[in-house]
C-alpha cells in the first residue's frame, strides 16, 4: 500500500539564518538533511554555539536512514558532533569535499571513528527504503555543494541546499542545469528553496569578479597582504592562491580551522598549491613583506580568531606593520556586524590599509539573488513551494516571488522551525507542531544552559550581583554578626560605603519583631532578598542579583 503523504519537518533554518536541519519522513523512513549550527546572539551570554533541538527524533532513532549533507558550511555541518551521538550515529551521505570538512570537524571532537560517512558524487542515486535520493550539483561558495532530489512514491521533493548559478565558478563546474530541467520535466511535487538572498534583485555576480579586485589589490599593495575569510570558503582560498602565484608571493595560513581545512582540501585535490608556495606561519618574517600573503580566520570578528587577535596586537606570529593591506573577504553574518566593525577599526588604528565589502569588491555572496531564484523555480516548475533558509521576512519574500511566477497562493507554505508540513499530491499544509528550539552549547555542556541560566546571566551582565552574608543564632534565629555585603558589577564598593551601610541597617531592621519565623531559612532569605532589592532599587534604580547567605551558629 502506498503511503499518501510526505512529512517535512524543519528543525532549524526556517525563521532564522543558521543551524539548518530538515527532516523528511515517508512512512517509516526518516531522512535528515543537514545538521548545522549558528552563532549565538548578543543576548546569549557565554554561549559558544547554538544547535537545533533534535528531541523530536529521539524516540524515532531506529527509523533514521541517513543524514544528507548538502555542503560543508558550519550552518550545515556545525552540529554534527552533537546530533550524531544523540541519534546513534546514522550514516552520513556527503560529497567528497563536504566529507573532508566533516572529517576535520569530527576529528576535533574525537568522533571520527564512530561516524559512518558515505561519499557520493553528483548524479548518484541512493536508495532509502521506498525512496531514491538523487545528488544534484549546484554552485555555492564552497566546492562540491549539492541540491537533493528525493524521489518518493508520491512525487519528487527537491531541497536546493544553499545555491547560486555561476557560469564561471572557481572550480570550473557550473550547476547541473540539465538535471534540474529534467527533474522539472519529470515533475516536482515540492521545492524547498534557499531564501537567504531573496532581498537582492538581479543576479549574484560570479566568483570570477573577485579575481579582478584581487588583481588590483595585489598589484598595488606595498607590503604584506592579510586576507580573512571563512575557513570553509575554500573557493576563495583557491582564488587567493592563484593571485598570489601571479604576483610571486608566498602564502602562510593562520588559524587552526583554516590550517586544518586547507590541508584536507589539498589532500583531496580540491586545492592547488604550486610547489614551495605554502610557508609556515613561523617563517613569515623570513620573507620580504611585499612577497607575503597571510590567509587567516576571523572574518566575523570572533573574539578568539586569528584576525581579532592580530587587530588587538595579541597574535603570536603576526603583528600589523606599516604597509600591510588587510582584506575581509566575507560578509558579516547578521548579528556579527558590531564585532566585525570593531576589528576593522582596530586594524585601521594600527596603520593597516583595510578593504572590506562595503568599500571594495572583495566578496560575492554564495546565494542566489532574485533572478536566480526565479530560474530555479522555472527549471523545476514545482507543484508546491516551501521557502527555507531565511528569516521570516525572507521566507515571505520568497513566497511572493514564487507567486509572481504563477505558483498559486495555496501551493506555497510558510513553515517555521518545528512545524510539521504534510504534503500529498492534493495539498500542502502545516498540520502540527513539535517541540523545537535552540540548544545551547557552552564549553563542554550541551543543552544544560536553559532559559533560567541565560536569564541569570543577563541579570548579572546588566546590574551585577550583591551577596549578603548573615550569621544567626541557631536557637532564636536572631542576627549575631553581619550582614557582610560583597558585590561585583553593581557599584564600586569603596565609593559606596554609605549605601552599603544603610543596606546593612535595613537588613537588621527587617529582623526586628520576627521571632516566630526567624528560624525558617527560606523565609529569612526571602526577607533579606526582598528588603534589599526594594532598598537598592529605591536608591539606585538598579536591580542586581541578590544572593542572601545565612549561617547558623
Ligand atoms: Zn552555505
Ligand atoms: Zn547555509
Amino acid at each position: 500500500m502506498t503511503i499518501e503523504n510526505v512529512r517535512l519537518i524543519p528543525l532549524g533554518g526556517l525563521g532564522e539564518v543558521g543551524k539548518n536541519m530538515m527532516v523528511v519522513e515517508y512512512g517509516d523512513d526518516i531522512m535528515i538533511i543537514d545538521s548545522g549550527s549558528m552563532f549565538p546572539d548578543d543576548e546569549m551570554f557565554g554561549v559558544d554555539l547554538v544547535i537545533p533541538d533534535t528531541s523530536y527524533l529521539h524516540d524515532k532513532k531506529h527509523h533514521i536512514r541517513g543524514i544528507f549533507i548538502t555542503h560543508g558550511h558550519e550552518d550545515h555541518i556545525g552540529s554534527l558532533p552533537y546530533t550524531l551521538p544523540a541519534l546513534d550515529f546514522p550514516p552520513i551521505y556527503a560529497t567528497r569535499m563536504t566529507q573532508g570538512l566533516i572529517q576535520v570537524k569530527l576529528k576535533e571532537h574525537k568522533l571520527l571513528e564512530k561516524a559512518v560517512i558515505n561519499v557520493v558524487t553528483s548524479g548518484d542515486r541512493i536508495t532509502i527504503g521506498d525512496c531514491v535520493v538523487e545528488i544534484v550539483r549546484v554552485n555555492h561558495s564552497v566546492p562540491d555543494a549539492t541540491a537533493l532530489a528525493i524521489h518518493t512514491p508520491i512525487g519528487t521533493i527537491v531541497h536546493t541546499g544553499d545555491y547560486k548559478f555561476d557560469h564561471t565558478p572557481t572550480d570550473g563546474r557550473p550547476a547541473d542545469f540539465g538535471t534540474l530541467a529534467r527533474l522539472g520535466n519529470e515533475g516536482v511535487l515540492v521545492m524547498m528553496g534557499d531564501s537567504t538572498r531573496v532581498e537582492t534583485p538581479g543576479y549574484t555576480p560570479s566568483e570570477r569578479v573577485i579575481n579582478d579586485s584581487f588583481d588590483k589589490i595585489f598589484a598595488n599593495a606595498p607590503g604584506r597582504i592579510i586576507i580573512a575569510t571563512f575557513a570553509s570558503l575554500l573557493s576563495r582560498v583557491q582564488q587567493v592562491i592563484h593571485t598570489a602565484e601571479r604576483y610571486e608571493r608566498v602564502v602562510a595560513l593562520v588559524g587552526r580551522s583554516m590550517v586544518n581545512n586547507v590541508q584536507m582540501a589539498i589532500e583531496l585535490g580540491y586545492l592547488n598549491f604550486p610547489k614551495g608556495m605554502l610557508i609556515r606561519a613561523e617563517d613569515i618574517n623570513k620573507f620580504p613583506a611585499e612577497r607575503v600573503v597571510i590567509i587567516c580566520t576571523g572574518s566575523q570578528g570572533e573574539p578568539t580568531s586569528a584576525l581579532t587577535r592580530i587587530a588587538n596586537q595579541d597574535h603570536r606570529q603576526v603583528r600589523i606593520q606599516p604597509g600591510d593591506t588587510v582584506i575581509l573577504s566575507a560578509t558579516p553574518v547578521p548579528g556579527n556586524e558590531k564585532m566585525v566593525n570593531r576589528t576593522i577599526n582596530n586594524l585601521f588604528r594600527q596603520g593597516a590599509e583595510v578593504l572590506y565589502q562595503s568599500i571594495a569588491m572583495v566578496h560575492v555572496s554564495g546565494h542566489a539573488a532574485q533572478e536566480e531564484l526565479k530560474l530555479m523555480i522555472n527549471l523545476l516548475r514545482p507543484t508546491y513551494v516551501m521557502p527555507i533558509h531565511g528569516e521570516y521576512r525572507q521566507l515571505i519574500l520568497h513566497a511572493k516571488l514564487a507567486y509572481s511566477l504563477g505558483i498559486p497562493e495555496d501551493h506555497i507554505v510558510i513553515g517555521e522551525d518545528g512545524d510539521i508540513v504534510t504534503v500529498s499530491p492534493a495539498s500542502i499544509k502545516v498540520t502540527d507542531h513539535v517541540a523545537c528550539g535552540n540548544v545551547f552549547v557552552d564549553g563542554l555542556g550541551v543543552g544544560d544552559i536553559g532559559q533560567i541560566v541565560l536569564r541569570d546571566r543577563q541579570v548579572l551582565a546588566q546590574d551585577g550581583i550583591l551577596m549578603a552574608v548573615l550569621t544567626v543564632d541557631k536557637e532564636t534565629g536572631q542576627p549575631l554578626a553581619g550582614p557582610d555585603i560583597v558585590s561585583r558589577g553593581f557599584v564600586y564598593m569603596r565609593d559606596s560605603e554609605e549605601l552599603l551601610e544603610s543596606a546593612r541597617e535595613r537588613i537588621l531592621e527587617s529582623f526586628v519583631g520576627l521571632n516566630g519565623h526567624a528560624s525558617d531559612w527560606s523565609f529569612v532569605k526571602d526577607k533579606i532578598r526582598h528588603t534589599l532589592s526594594e532598598f537598592l532599587y529605591e536608591k539606585t534604580h538598579r536591580r542586581p542579583m541578590i544572593l542572601p547567605v545565612v549561617m547558623e551558629v
